[in-house]
């Protein structure tokens, strides 16, 4: 049965629901977990995935202070010790930690309809007048920037801190021109993605939000009269490395993530889910 007690939303559910109606009733909704393997090879793509959250922790306790020297001990794998070496030879990612005004793992949240937008951010930089959003990937491939433009997670992250960061503003809230987000990729070291934030997109994005909610509130309504308004997707690309295809019958065989195009690889197999990373001991 649906969960009419929804009372959250975030970039990751809102991207299932834009991507997949259906996806987000069975993540989200249903409660349901995992029945198919998401991607071929699957354990070479399960250890991608944890590394990508080690990583995570890795770089988040660098920018409390925590000496590099007895971080990159942890970095005990090709991957780990790649990314690691890339990141402490990022000049302006070093550069951080001397300028202060740094929130790691930020959380922030905002009313949105009769829900409750939030968002989890890896790092929040804020200095001169202006507020960078940093978030670091571990995808295999680049993305297009076009595609990660378009991606609800630089749209929510963007909108919520202007929506909802006068607190990290001496209680006022931000511009939109003030923010920048910056996607910085350890494989890719010297290819980060910058979006810089208008006020023209901030309201766009919004609006975009609300319609969102509104949307997703009357599906619920729906689904509890058993009038279900949650189509499966038309774009059976989608369906290749979803966790659910044998459920909705789009077939069984798992994607071969190697041949995934770039988009593809980040958009269902190598996002971090902040809520899954787990504590690492120091
Ligand atoms: S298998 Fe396809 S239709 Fe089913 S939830 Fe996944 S993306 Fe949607």
């Amino acid at each position: 049965m649906p969960d009419n007690q929804l009372n959250t939303l975030s970039q990751s559910s809102l991207q299932d629901y834009i991507d997949c109606p259906r996806r987000f009733q069975l993540r989200y909704l249903e409660r349901l977990s995992y029945p198919a393997v998401e991607s071929e090879p699957a354990l070479e793509n399960e250890k991608h995935q944890q590394e990508g959250e080690y990583f995570h922790r890795l770089v988040q306790q660098s920018l409390i202070g925590i000496p590099d020297e007895q971080i990159g001990k942890l970095a005990n794998s090709a991957n780990l010790k790649r990314w690691w070496e890339n990141f402490l030879a990022a000049q302006d990612l070093r550069g951080l930690k001397d300028l202060g005004g740094l929130y790691t793992e930020t959380t922030l949240s905002a009313p949105l309809g009769n829900f409750r937008l939030l968002a989890k951010y890896d790092l929040i930089a804020i200095h001169d007048g202006k507020a960078t959003i940093y978030d670091w990937k571990t995808y295999r491939k680049r993305p297009r920037n076009e595609w990660l433009t378009a991606r609800m997670q630089t749209r929510v992250y963007c909108a919520l801190l202007v929506h909802a960061g006068a607190h990290l503003n001496d209680g006022k809230p931000f511009e939109p021109e003030q923010i920048e987000m910056i996607y910085w990729f350890a494989e890719f070291p010297d290819e980060p993605a910058r979006f810089e934030y208008t006020s023209t997109q901030y309201k766009r994005d919004w609006d975009m939000l609300l319609k969102l909610s509104e949307e997703i509130q009357s599906g619920l309504r729906q689904a509890q009269d058993n009038a279900s308004s949650y189509p499966l997707t038309d774009d059976r690309q989608k369906c290749v490395f979803c966790t659910y295809r044998s459920y909705c019958e789009r077939g069984t065989q798992a994607g071969d993530a190697e041949q995934a195009e770039a988009e593809t690889e980040a958009e269902e197999l190598f996002d971090v889910n902040f809520e899954q990373i787990g504590e690492i001991a120091f």
